[in-house]
């Protein structure tokens, strides 16, 4: 299924000035697929093509080391060595799955990367997608328990405790490169751009005429493009989790790529999306994931904790809702929807 870039100010291109030093006022605009989804830079200043170049070679360095697609991945490696030796990774791969099993611990297991064996089963966006039976989701769930990832900070090793255990670094990996392409394009000397990994987003800076970015969020309801609200960022993640995102329908039902580490099938919490505004993408990423299979009540309580982090949840009965910290930087922009505010 395509994945498309839903913001605003992507489309947006007026508002340019003019200036006795002239900075290029057009952005540069690069879109190229890897990480499993569409990834687009747009970028301004007279160094975006060189950043650019950075950022793409950085991107392809994680997916390398992260995918669980790639044989040759550190992933693949920890993987493939699950129940019978700890695996070295670089201190990429050992930061984001450091981080991974934080936010395990913080969300209680509602957010877990040995996912995998489930995930797997579901066959979501493969070919072979399918319903598994009970008995495949029990053996599955009964391989997912993130406390069996054994860390060695020291040897900078991983560990997976038991044979056919096996790490999905989906839900957090896009997070971490977004933030890795913010740091490229700052020691690049760029001031404005947009960065967009397939909806998680990365508002650097201010637009290029000063003001805030726009960022649409995506009608989980509608095709992509349409949008529910703009949310006004500066040096701002913005990421989404929907059930819209990756999924299939079966006798009309929606089966979609977010599961339910308890339950091992898709996470059914009245939840149609969730946005986490944050410093950091790698935390957005996490959030969004564990705040989605949490649900509204409990997602919501765990968001309001975190200082300088806040989320927007949309329900399946059409309500929005946010936590306080963001109520001025929103706008409702489709009548379909209820800000409950
Ligand atoms: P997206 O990949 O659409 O941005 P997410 O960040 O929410 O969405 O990540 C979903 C991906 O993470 C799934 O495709 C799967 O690989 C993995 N995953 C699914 N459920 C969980 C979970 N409960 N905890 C951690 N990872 C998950
Ligand atoms: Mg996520």
């Amino acid at each position: 299924m395509e994945r498309k870039v839903n913001n605003f100010d992507c489309k947006e291109e007026k508002d340019m000035f003019f200036s006795p030093h002239p900075v290029k006022k057009d952005a540069t605009i690069k879109e190229f697929y890897s990480l499993g989804t569409i990834i687009q830079f747009k970028v301004y200043g007279n160094k975006a093509e060189r950043a650019i170049d950075k950022a793409t070679d950085r991107i392809k360095d994680i997916d390398n080391k992260m995918s669980v697609f790639k044989d040759y991945s550190q992933l693949s490696k920890i993987n493939h060595n699950a129940g019978i030796r700890a695996a070295k990774v670089d201190k990429d791969t050992y930061f984001v799955i450091r981080k991974a099993v934080e936010y395990s611990v913080l969300s209680g297991g509602a957010f877990d990367p040995t996912i995998r064996p489930v995930v797997g089963l579901w066959g979501i966006q493969t070919d072979h997608a399918r319903i598994p039976n009970n008995d495949e989701i029990d053996a599955g769930i009964n391989l997912v328990n993130y406390k069996d990832i054994i860390l060695d900070e020291k040897d900078s090793s991983i560990m997976l405790k038991r044979e056919k255990q096996e790490l999905d670094v989906g839900a957090i990996a896009k997070g971490f490169a977004a933030d890795e392409v913010k740091n490229v394009f700052k020691k690049n000397k760029i001031k404005s751009a947009l960065i967009n990994l397939g909806g998680n987003i990365f508002a650097m800076g201010n637009k290029i005429d000063g003001t805030p970015w726009n960022i649409g969020i995506q009608d989980p309801l509608k095709s992509r493009g349409e949008i529910v609200l703009s949310i006004s960022v500066k040096n701002k993640s913005v990421v989404t989790s929907g059930n819209y995102e990756r999924y299939f329908i079966h006798n009309g039902k929606r089966f979609h790529h977010i599961i339910d580490p308890l339950t091992g099938n898709p996470s059914e919490k009245g939840i149609l999306s969730t946005t986490i505004v944050s410093d950091h993408s790698i935390d957005g990423d996490a959030l969004s994931t564990c705040a989605f299979v949490m649900g509204l009540n409990r997602g919501m309580a765990l968001i309001e904790s975190i200082k300088g982090v806040d989320a927007i949840f949309i329900t399946e009965n059409k309500i929005v809702y946010s936590t306080s910290g963001i109520k001025e930087n929103l706008s409702l922009l489709n009548n379909d929807f209820y800000y409950e505010n």
